[in-house]
Formats: structure tokens, C-alpha cells, sequence
């Protein structure tokens, strides 16, 4: 499942998902010279989008292109687009019209999600040289040349294959301790909300030895934990590696220390990966984000999602009893067509009784093309935006509770980086976003870590070794 907007900073990078604020690439090129083309990544939506755009500036940079988080003086603006509401439509244009103005004799590349449902749009606005849907947009730097020598802007948005594939780049910069990696993409479910098996085809899967690949060579760079990407990844499917087969592979690869799951769809997983999670000699690490969107059965019905509450219910106890420190995580939509203040009512008491730890809010918002805008029942905006603050205060005192448990408990962490001076950050297995102080360098190392305090959260700790 895709979130639906960005998510808080919990998200490991949307989810589950992407945590970078809009508009911000993480990755620039560090030793460069003044006389390289300076391009810019301006990414909207999920944290797919930013697995795919981090592959894309890498394979700039291998042309030449130096990568920048300046918005102004560029050769080359990208502009990474996401449709998943009509909202993220208007943010797209606005982006576009925005990035133009400032950069006037810059190339404007408008690529992903918005570029292959409705490329017409885009070039109704003016001024973009090229466009690119999500099958080409990978391939970006081949389109460059082409672009830069037509008189008209270059369009290609072709139907998705629905054939495994391959990616040729490995999109992480030098100083990344935790890895985006993309293992599949589309998504074959048909929920009524939802616009991305328009957007990104049905589900399709990367092939294994590529994986393989990319997996080694993050671990030469350094990397030690990487973050399983996709829109589906439960469905994963490539010959006779399914997701459950699919995580030995990363138990082989030396250097890689945690593997964290994105988001999984409930129904899409065996039990089998609980003995996996518990087992301490695994990399797999005690974390699952598990979209729920609603806990009354009419509204997941109307919604078109493959379970009933009570089946995510008995899976998620039970992960509970098997996952020793199991940290989980949600998706909801509040507002849905046909919410009733009785149907919220299900959904905000199932999440206080269920360890569910915290939980990311979303208003429903309609998107062209879906099932949903023909509901009846709409819900006024004001009560779901009442509605998702209720819900995200009640996440806010969860994710507390779930953190004072393990004060005065010895916890790994990998630290990130600090933010000058001897405050250090990282995360722990479980996903507790922890600092210390300390005068060692920690940066991409992981160490045993006492907890003994927490604010919003956040937890205060001290190295143990
Ligand atoms: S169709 Fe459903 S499962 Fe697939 S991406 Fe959309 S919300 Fe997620």
C-alpha cells in the first residue's frame, strides 16, 4: 500500500514509508567542479518516489551532472510527480509552474506517476521539455540528449509491462547508513480509494539476482540496513522466489546488518515470517507497518480491502505474542464515503484496545478515476479533519506508551549522524528513534544503548559499549 501524503517522521524514509519533505532530495554530489551541469530532484508523494529518484540522480551524476538541493541557477530540474489525490494533481502543476519561474533557462523534466496518467496536462502548462512515465523514467538520462536537441517537448509514456524487471543503477550516494531498495512495483488490488494500478501497472517483481545484486553493492558502500521498497512487496513473485524466500537472500550478503520490511499489505504474508522476526539470528528486524484504513467491516467492504477486521485483529495479536519488542505500525483513512460517526467509532476503539504503536492519518480525498468519487454518503471535510486529528493524538499517546516500555532496557541502535556538537541520532530495531551524547563517532555504527528517558517519543539513551 502506498500512504496517501507524507507521513511523519516515524515513516523510515512514506512509508512506511518516504519521510523526506516534499521538494527535498536527501543525496547531492559531494566532490564536484564549478563547471558541471547542477541538477535538482523535486520529489512528490511516496517513499517509492524517493527510492526512484535517488536510482535517477545517480545515473545523472554518471553522465556528468553534478546533484544539488539548490532550487535556482539549474541545468536540469526533475520534477518526480505523484497522482495519488486530486490534491497531489494541483501540487504537481503548482511544483511545475513554480520550479519554471525560478529556473527559466533550466530543462524541465516532468517524470512518474502524474506524467502517466495525464501527460496532456503537463504539457498544457508549457514550458516542459520532456515527459516520461514510470516505465521510462528510470531510463531518464537517455532521454536527456534527445531532449536538449528537439524544438518540441519529447513525450514517452508507454503502457506498463507486466514482466518482471531489472534496474541497471544503484541509486544511493556515499554516507548513507540505511537504503532504500526496490524489489517491486504496480499493484494488482483494485481498492476503490486507490489510482495506483493505473498509475504504476499491476504488480510485477524485480528479478532476484538483480536484487542480489544492488543488495552486495549497497553493502561495499557501507550500508547497514535496507529498507524493502515497493507499492505491494507481499505479492513479490519472481520464478519460484516468493517474499518469504525472497528475505534469505539478504541473510547471505555480509555488511548488511538489518533488514527493515516498508509496509506489507496484511493479507499478502504468512505467519511464517513471525518465527522469522523472533528469531535473533535473523537481520529481519521486529517491525511491521500494516495498512488498516478502517476497523469497521462495511467501510473496509466499501473500501474493497482483503480482509475483515477481525482477521487483521487475530494477525496482529499474534505477531504480538511471537515478536519479542515487535514495534507496529498503520494507515488510516478517516472520512471514507459512507463513515458514519458509528463506523469512526469502531475504528478509533479497535486502535486503542489493539498494539497497534502508531498510526498514520489521512483524510480521504477524492482522486478522479476511482471507484470511491461515485459513493454516496461523502463526508464533510470538517468532520474528517476532526476525525484524523482525534485518531493522530491518539497515535501520538501510543507511540509514548510504547516507548516508556523500554526505559532502564538495552537497545541496539544505528546511529545516523548527529546534528553538530555530541548529540548523536539513530534507530533501533524496533524503530525507536533514539540520541546520545557522546564525543565518539558514531555515524553508521551500531552500538548497545540504555534507554533512560523519552519526550513525544523520542527516547534519551546512553552507550553501553
Ligand atoms: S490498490 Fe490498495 S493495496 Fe494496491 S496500492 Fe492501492 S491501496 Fe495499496
Amino acid at each position: 500500500m502506498v500512504a496517501l501524503v507524507r507521513p511523519f517522521y516515524l515513516v523510515p524514509s512514506r512509508t512506511l514509508v518516504a519521510g523526506y519533505p516534499d521538494n527535498h532530495f536527501p543525496f547531492v554530489t559531494k566532490n564536484h567542479s564549478p563547471s558541471m551541469r547542477k541538477a535538482a530532484f523535486f520529489t512528490l508523494g511516496c517513499r517509492l518516489n524517493q527510492t526512484e529518484s535517488s536510482i535517477m540522480a545517480k545515473s545523472l551524476e554518471n553522465e556528468g551532472y553534478m546533484i544539488t538541493q539548490e532550487k535556482e541557477g539549474l541545468d536540469l530540474a526533475v520534477i518526480n510527480t505523484c497522482t495519488v489525490t486530486n490534491q497531489s494533481d494541483a501540487k504537481c502543476r503548482q511544483t511545475i509552474r513554480s520550479i519554471q519561474k525560478k529556473n527559466p533557462e533550466a530543462m524541465i523534466a516532468v517524470v512518474g506517476c502524474f506524467s502517466q496518467v495525464a501527460s496532456q496536462q503537463i504539457l498544457d502548462i508549457g514550458g516542459v521539455d520532456l515527459v516520461l512515465g514510470n516505465e521510462e523514467k528510470l531510463n531518464l538520462y537517455k532521454y536527456i540528449a534527445q531532449a536538449q536537441a528537439s524544438s518540441v517537448p519529447v513525450v514517452s509514456v508507454e503502457k506498463i509491462s507486466r514482466k518482471p524487471f531489472t534496474i541497471d543503477t544503484i541509486g544511493q550516494h556515499l554516507g548513507v547508513t540505511r537504503a532504500n531498495l526496490k524489489i517491486q512495483d504496480g499493484c494488482s488490488f483494485v481498492c476503490s480509494f486507490c489510482i495506483i494500478p493505473f498509475a504504476r501497472g499491476t504488480s510485477r517483481s524485480r528479478e532476484v539476482e538483480n536484487i542480489r545484486q544492488e543488495t552486495q553493492a549497497l553493502a561495499d558502500m557501507g550500508v547497514k540496513e535496507i529498507i524493502l521498497t515497493g507499492v505491494n512487496i507481499g505479492t513479490y513473485q519472481h520464478q519460484d522466489t516468493n517474499f518469504l524466500s525472497l528475505l534469505d537472500l539478504f541473510e547471505k550478503v555480509d555488511g548488511i546488518e538489518r533488514v527493515r520490511i516498508s509496509s506489507i499489505e496484511p493479507t499478502t504474508v504468512g505467519r511464517e515470517i513471525f518465527q522469522r522476526m523472533a528469531d535473533p539470528s535473523s537481520k529481519l528486524v521486529p517491525y511491521l507497518h500494516l495498512p488498516l484504513q478502517s476497523a469497521n467491516n462495511e467501510i473496509l467492504r466499501l473500501m474493497r480491502r482483503k480482509y475483515l477486521i477481525e482477521e487483521y485483529e487475530d494477525f496482529v495479536l499474534q505477531a504480538m505474542e511471537q515478536i519479542p519488542r515487535l514495534c507496529i505500525g498503520s494507515d488510516l483513512i478517516v472520512g471514507f464515503p459512507g463513515e458514519s460517526d458509528d463506523c469512526f467509532a469502531d475504528t478509533f476503539e479497535t486502535l486503542q484496545r489493539l498494539p497497534v504503536h502508531y498510526f498514520h492519518v489521512f483524510p480521504y480525498a477524492e482522486r478522479q478515476g476511482t471507484q470511491s468519487v461515485k459513493l454516496p454518503n461523502q463526508v464533510p471535510p470538517p468532520i474528517a479533519t476532526r476525525r484524523a486529528a482525534s485518531l493522530r493524538e491518539l497515535s501520538n499517546q501510543k507511540k509514548e506508551v510504547y516507548t516508556k516500555q523500554f526505559i532502564g532496557q538495552e537497545l541496539s541502535v544505528l546511529f545516523e549522524g548527529n546534528q553538530g556538537g555530541t548529540q548523536w541520532h539513530g534507530y533501533t530495531d524496533n524503530y525507536i528513534r533514539v540520541a546520545v551524547n557522546s564525543n565518539q563517532p558514531l555515524k553508521n555504527k551500531i552500538h548497545q544503548v540504555r534507554l533512560s528517558s523519552q519526550k513525544s517519543g523520542i527516547a534519551q539513551g546512553e552507550l553501553i559499549d
